[in-house]
């Protein structure tokens, strides 16, 4: 696979912000709301089940099982045509939350409806880190 770096970086927003520098540490976080005790994903300031403000950052244990994928032929931007086919996938985790990801990895492509898979982390420009997942436990 060519340099991963050139992939383009995560843009984040007031909300998503700790989460990136959480991924630039190789941690998966999620919003944990106070009130009612569930996850979600993507972060937001409001709770998307009881709209709570209580909100705190809880490191995720990175783990989840494929909820469903497909497999991209076309890449949709150029600098991706080196890396088709690859696979996207929705993860459902196993605090909640169901986190869209590419499986990564040389067996990636025998990813299956159900299966376990764990993160991992990819570089990209300048020094960002996306969460991914790699088939199977650690
Ligand atoms: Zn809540």
């Amino acid at each position: 696979m060519a340099n991963e770096s050139g992939y383009p970086a995560p843009v984040p927003n007031a909300d998503s912000k700790p989460y990136w520098e959480a991924a630039t540490r190789e941690e998966l976080v999620l919003k944990r709301c106070s009130s009612c005790g569930k996850h979600h994903f993507p972060p937001r300031h409001l709770c998307p089940a009881c709209w709570s403000d209580k909100l705190e950052w809880t490191k995720s244990a990175g783990t989840g099982v494929v909820y469903t994928f497909t497999i991209m032929q076309r890449a949709p931007m150029p600098v991706f045509a080196q890396r088709v086919p690859y696979v996207v996938a929705l993860v459902d985790l196993e605090e909640g939350p169901r986190m869209m990801a590419n499986i990564v990895g040389d067996d990636a492509l025998q990813t299956t409806v159900g299966e376990r898979v764990h993160v991992c982390f990819e570089e990209r420009a300048g020094g960002a880190k996306l969460p991914q997942f790699r088939r199977g436990t650690r």
